[in-house]
């Protein structure tokens, strides 16, 4: 019979512990035992943050473990529980799916205890960790093959008064783009999982699958503001500079924005991320590989945008995203200056 999922260590016990969340083993996995730090300084804000959701996105795993670092010096109140790698099979693989069973663990929430090894962690995470917490802040990077600048991200979400606090949260890292991205795919994603709970989720993303220690400097930077804001350590928020700039755009992106490519081809692209564009303005040009004599594609803005993500690793098959546009965000109800 299935052991159920528990934790080494008692996370209501006062000060700093670590030890780990145990997923119990299945037909397909043995146990896994995912590395858990807690401080807890009693009354004030519950935060949970995670890395490692997609284990190709290895810069929130690494601000995860750097926040650990500087933490117990400077937390001065509530409850900050980190756990740097959601998904070990995943990150081990370096793949955003886990290879045993093939599940993107950010599809599957809340899981079954009783499902495959990606449901199991699901499982384990929302019945011991989400429960511990108010606000969590998901670590992703945008993982290989694009050019993302660093972003917090929510989805559009029917509760507005949850989404006004999400988008405060989400705008309290400072970082160069806020970003409100409406897509259909959301099924089992731990975000929705924890705002049905009436949970402040924000979900940070950067990159492209390379990872920089000035970019690193600036995600952090992002996760020490939302520490600021939450009043959980000291201290004055900063705006990170990114690429000379300082200030934060806040957008909202729906699939209608996504451009595709008509044709496989390599993509050389010809804007770089938060570029604002205009109908007709050049993004990027796709040449075919099989032919010489064939004409390359030119791919243009077909409104006035500025582009959020664009491909950086050029080889793309027909029909696949090429670069993604935003708009400043109006969302009914609520507009954001
Ligand atoms: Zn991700």
């Amino acid at each position: 019979m299935n052991q159920a999922p528990h934790l080494t260590f008692d996370l209501d016990k006062p000060g700093m512990s670590t030890g780990h969340l145990v997923v119990p083993q299945g037909a397909d996995c043995k146990e896994l035992s995912l590395p858990v730090f807690s401080l807890n300084k009693r009354k004030g804000p519950r935060l949970l943050v995670t890395g490692g959701n997609h284990g190709n996105e290895l810069e929130g795993v690494l601000v995860a473990r750097r926040l650990i670092e500087w933490l117990p010096e400077a937390q001065i109140c509530g409850r900050v529980i980190v756990l740097p790698v959601l998904n070990p099979l995943a990150v081990e693989a370096c793949s955003r799916n886990t290879p045993l069973d093939g599940l993107n663990l950010n599809r599957v929430f809340p899981g079954r205890a009783d499902g495959s090894v990606t449901e199991r962690i699901a499982d384990a995470v929302s019945r011991l960790l989400l429960p511990m917490a108010d606000t969590i802040f998901d670590l992703h990077s945008f993982g290989p093959p694009w050019d993302f600048p660093p972003a917090t991200t929510t989805h559009p979400i029917a509760d507005t008064d949850l989404m006004a606090k999400t988008m405060k949260m989400a705008e309290a890292f400072k970082l160069p783009m806020t970003l409100v991205w409406e897509y259909d795919d959301t099924a089992g994603m731990f975000d929705i999982v924890a705002q049905n709970q009436g949970k402040v989720f924000v979900c940070a993303e950067f990159g492209g699958g390379t990872v920089g220690a000035a970019n690193l400097a600036i995600y952090e930077a992002g996760v020490r503001n939302a520490l600021i804001a939450l009043g959980l350590v000291e201290g004055k928020a900063e705006h990170p500079t990114f690429r000379q700039e300082k200030s934060g755009q806040i957008l909202e992106t729906n699939p209608s924005d996504e451009l595709k490519s008509p044709a496989r081809g390599i993509f050389e692209p010809r804007r770089s991320v938060l570029d604002e564009v205009k109908r007709g303005d050049l993004i990027g040009i796709l040449h075919p590989i099989d032919s010489l004599s064939a004409a390359s594609v030119d791919i243009r803005a077909p409104t006035r945008s500025t582009v959020c993500a664009i491909r950086s690793g050029a080889h793309v098959d027909a029909g696949e995203e090429v670069a993604m546009l935003a708009r400043p965000l109006k969302v009914s109800g609520m507009e954001c200056a």
